[in-house]
């Protein structure tokens, strides 16, 4: 074993006086191991300064410096691990096994975390911007050292708890000022040793010695931000003394961990990691198992096991001498609970040492001594063995405990385990939730996926499924509690943002531009911000409705075959299937053969109970809105009524209507319509062309007579994205909110101006709740808004319900009604087009192919697509043209399952090289016999 040198003590502090002087005791023993001053608070002052001179020029380096530093220091480490180990355990009484386990192990991952990850931490980040605004700003996120950091630690991990902190710390720029708790200086003395011994300047860590007043000292100097561990006692002092100067704080305190054993976990299994998780560090560990809830069905059996598994327990020490006596160690007779030393031999390992102190151990008592009393069945242990020294306590399993009793509900922090049954998963989480802790918790099932739902419901800074404790271990996990556990995370990326603190910089692309938000306001502009406003934040597009008028008005197209009635019925299937809320089935007043279509998928959606609710199209007359109420009678199922009527100037003159006509034609219609008992929608045709006023009139007077929907439309495509917005608005002011009625307002769009899509998604965002549209568009003229379309682009806004449509029946839907209505689908139409996701270019498919590769199925849809194919149930094609690389070729062959060797690869390539198109399937399979022929 490596001697272990004498610790430099305050060195900066060499010419300062010293206060007096503390002890360091041995826990097994008492016996004193060394001294050390304690520093005053000009001292501790003193350090602080020093510190902050030097932290200005350590945070200018390179990161790489930095961190090279790291670099040697984990190599000494490496190298002197059994010094270190020797100190760690002397002085806080641990199994060596256990300072290499949970102390030096977690340090030297720390070390490689940093080197990992700590450069893409620190490099600038971009914010990009939502608001369009503020578009032509470039943002970016620098994340600034502090300066000096103080961190103040306690005894139970003397090690690994203040260097992961300082490692960090210094890591991200900062100089620390290191308080170890008066038990256990000597381990963060040691991290200070190897530290300079790397190359640290020794300005950049200091470590003071002394009890809690060098604390509270460290805490009233110039530091500008505190780590705390230790008790919830002391994080209070702490965290008041930090908010009367407003300094940062990060609290990692104390815990009383829950362990839920379900049912159907693995007896074996869960008994150890109780005994462990309970026992490991004599139970002085934040992370302990302190409370342990085990299904009714296996409770005893697992009781029987953990007093099986404690009674083999090794108890001692493995360090009784003195710290300034190195190189002499020996150990202490080890004993095995129930089964004391047959020959008295020195035992080289053990497993429970002792606890840290008197106090400590009186605390343990107490609780155990409060929980017998109050019933609990006490299974082993429940007292001190002096034989083994001072502070001893027996390893304690009690059962039948409740949370009357302090072991239950008070950190206990030692050698415990006590244990209840449950009966539900509701009351484990019950319990478990039950503490004003929460730091950790874990779960043991032979259900993954139910463990992993459960820890979604305990309320703990960490949940660990089948594993108690071992989350400490992992650098990337951030560790820290909520509640009384405290504030705040070290480890991971967590961990590193404390240590620093965010600095947005923006910067204007216009240096030249006045900005439109400054001075000179006036009525224009206020009512430009009043627009802005409305269009960002007026109304939310929640639960936005489609209303697919495939069946309707789609068929009006010239070219379109109106499709035999099974085929619209598998239309509509497929409607309900991407959760279209609306269908337009027919214009029954269009004659026998519509009444007759009409009335099938009317029955269609009453028999099979479909959620879409369907509605017919109407003129303003009673000839044609009777039959909708006959059929909606035979079917027995609702049916709305969509009544229209010409509205715009130009057809007003075309048709010689006057306004009288209009109105009274408005007010017959939705009358009789709801004598009949049918629901009203109130469609003006071409409304985007008509005057205002017209249109407050005609819809104010369908709504007084009972209309619930009003369908605002764009007959001949005529809008633009703005024009929608302000016609939206104009009913929603000036004829929805004064009606005082809940009325529907929908959109239905055309797509002469090939603006469909945009004005439907304006319509929205101006406040419409409904948008009409027709599979692929079909529809007069050029069409009406694509609904495919519009499903794409509401799902990829993530707008509700949206977000979560499973889209993946979309290519069954847009190929049926392409074949059932004989209107083919552009090559290059969106999304369903033959091209929509192929490339044959090389390196367009080499990103994708490298995607695959990764197996990132997300990843090689989206590289070089706006749209993920696979939410449509689509996916990437690579082809092989004349612009392919070879990886094209590679790829391809190994999707059919052919091995693709240099040789064929080789041929296919020259081939593509030598064609004007991509090659078809029998071209390169003709290349294969080829190749094949010849070898
Ligand atoms: P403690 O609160 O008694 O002491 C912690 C540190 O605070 C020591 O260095 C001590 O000298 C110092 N201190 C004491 N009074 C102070 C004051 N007024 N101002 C500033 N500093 C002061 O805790 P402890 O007994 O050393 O440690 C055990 C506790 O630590 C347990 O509650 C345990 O759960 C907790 N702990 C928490 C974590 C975690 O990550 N959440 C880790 C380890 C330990």
């Amino acid at each position: 074993m490596n001697a272990i040198p004498k610790p430099e003590i305050a060195a900066v502090h060499s010419n300062a006086q010293l206060g007096p002087q503390f002890a360091v005791r041995n826990p097994a023993t008492q016996e004193i191991i060394g001294t050390l001053p304690n520093l005053t608070a000009a001292q501790i002052a003193d350090a602080v300064s020093k510190a902050a001179a030097a932290q200005a020029r350590w945070a200018s380096m390179p990161v790489r410096d930095r961190l090279r530093i790291l670099s040697r220091f984990a190599d000494l480490l490496c190298d002197q691990k059994d010094a270190v180990a020797s100190v760690i355990s002397r002085e806080a009484g641990k199994p060596q096994a256990e300072a290499f386990a949970t102390e030096i192990l977690v340090v030297l991952d720390t070390v490689k975390y940093l080197k990992n990850n700590l450069p893409g931490f620190l490099r600038p980040e971009p914010i990009p911007h939502g608001n369009p605004a503020m578009k032509l700003k470039s943002g970016q996120l620098l994340r600034e050292a502090y300066g000096v950091v103080g961190i103040i630690s306690p005894w139970n991990y003397p090690f690994s708890v203040p260097s992961v902190q300082t490692l960090t710390a210094l890591a991200t720029g900062n100089a620390v000022v290191l308080k170890p708790s008066e038990f256990t200086p000597y381990s963060s003395l040691e991290l200070q040793r190897l530290l300079r011994e790397a190359g640290l300047d020794r300005e950049l860590l200091q470590v003071i010695t002394g009890e809690g007043g060098a604390g509270a000292a460290l805490l009233a100097t110039n530091v500008q931000k505190v780590v705390f561990t230790g008790s919830v006692a002391t994080g209070k002092r702490v965290a008041q003394a930090a908010a009367a100067r407003l300094l940062p704080v990060v609290l990692e305190l104390g815990g009383k961990d829950p362990m839920i054993v379900l049912e159907d976990a693995d007896v074996d299994v869960a008994s150890s990691a109780a005994v462990w998780g309970a026992f490991m560090n004599a139970g002085q560990t934040c992370l302990s198992v302190e409370r342990c809830y085990v299904h009714e069905r296996i409770y005893e059996k697992f009781l029987e096991q953990c007093v099986e598994k404690t009674a083999k327990l090794r108890i001692g020490s493995t360090h009784p001498l003195r710290h300034d006596e190195p190189g002499k160690d020996g150990f202490q007779r080890a004993q095995r609970m129930g089964h004391p030393d047959q020959d008295g031999a020195p035992q080289a390992e053990i497993d429970v040492g002792p606890m840290i102190h008197e106090r400590q151990l009186g605390i343990v008592q107490s609780h155990v001594q409060d929980a017998v009393a109050r019933g609990a069945r006490l299974l082993a242990g429940g007292k001190p063995l002096p034989s083994l020294g001072p502070n001893f306590f027996a390893p304690t399993i009690l059962a039948d405990v409740d949370h009357s009793m302090k072991i239950m509900r008070e950190e206990t922090f030692g050698p415990t385990l006590p244990v209840r049954s449950f009966k539900t998963e509701d009351e484990a989480i019950a319990l478990a939730n039950n503490s004003e802790y929460g730091l950790a918790a874990s779960i043991f099932t032979g259900d993954r996926k139910r463990g992993e739902a459960l820890a979604r419901r305990i309320v703990a800074g960490t949940v660990m499924v089948n594993d108690v404790l071992a989350c400490f271990g992992i650098s990337e996990a951030p560790h820290g509690g909520v509640k009384a556990s405290g504030i705040g995370r070290t480890h991971g990326r967590f961990g590193l943002e404390e240590m620093v603190w965010p600095k947005y910089v923006d910067s204007d692309r216009l240096p030249r531009m006045k900005k439109l938000w400054w001075y000179g306001y006036g009525p224009a502009f206020a009512q430009q911000m009043g627009g802005f406003v409305d269009l960002l934040f007026a109304k939310k597009l929640i639960n936005v409705m489609l209303d697919d008028e495939s069946l309707r008005d789609g068929l009006q197209s010239p070219s379109v075959t109106d499709p035999p009635i099974e085929e619209k019925l598998k239309i509509l299937h497929l409607m309900e299937d991407l959760g279209i809320d609306l269908a337009d089935i027919g214009l029954p007043g269009a004659g026998p053969r519509a009444v007759a279509d009409v009335e099938m998928l009317a029955k269609e959606i009453a028999t099979c109970r479909l959620k879409i609710k369907p509605n017919c199209a109407a003129r303003t007359h009673e000839n044609d809105i009777r039959p909708v109420a006959e059929i909606s009678q035979r079917a027995g199922i609702a049916i709305d009524v969509a009544c229209f009527l010409g509205s715009s100037p130009i057809r007003r003159y075309t048709e010689n209507w006057t306004d009288d006509f209009l109105l009274t034609t408005t007010e017959k219609a939705v009358s009789y319509a709801k004598s009949l008992g049918l629901e009203v929608m109130y469609v003006t045709e071409d409304t985007s062309r008509c005057d205002p006023e017209t249109v407050k009139r005609l819809y104010s007077t369908a709504i007084n007579y009972g209309a619930t929907a009003i369908v605002i439309c764009d007959t001949v495509g005529h809008a633009t994205p703005s024009g929608v917005q302000a016609l939206i608005r104009f009913v929603l002011d000036e004829v929805v909110k004064p009606s005082g009625q809940k009325v529907r307002v929908d959109w239905h769009g055309h797509s002469d101006r090939g603006l469909a899509v945009a004005n439907s998604l304006a319509a929205l965002a101006a406040g419409a709740d409904c948008v009409h549209g027709t599979a692929l568009g079909i529809g007069e003229r050029v069409g009406n808004t694509q609904m495919d379309q519009m499903l794409v682009n509401l799902k990829l806004m993530e707008i509700e319900p949206w977000a979560e449509q499973d889209l993946t029946k979309l290519k069954e839907y847009c190929i049926t009604v392409s074949q059932a209505t004989g209107v083919p689908i552009p090559r290059n139409y969106p999304v369903m087009g033959e091209d929509a996701f192929r490339t044959a270019t090389g390196v367009h498919a080499a990103a994708v192919i490298k995607a695959f590769r990764k197996g990132d199925i997300e990843l090689a849809n989206s590289v070089y697509s706006g749209v993920p194919s696979h939410y449509f149930g689509l996916e990437q094609i690579i082809e092989i043209g004349p612009m392919s690389g070879k990886s094209n070729v590679i790829f391809w062959l190994e999707r059919k399952g052919m091995t693709a060797s240099e040789e064929l690869v080789d041929r296919i390539f020259q081939r593509a090289k030598a064609s004007d198109r991509c090659l078809t399937e029998e071209e390169i399979l003709a290349c294969c016999q080829k190749v094949s022929a010849e070898t």
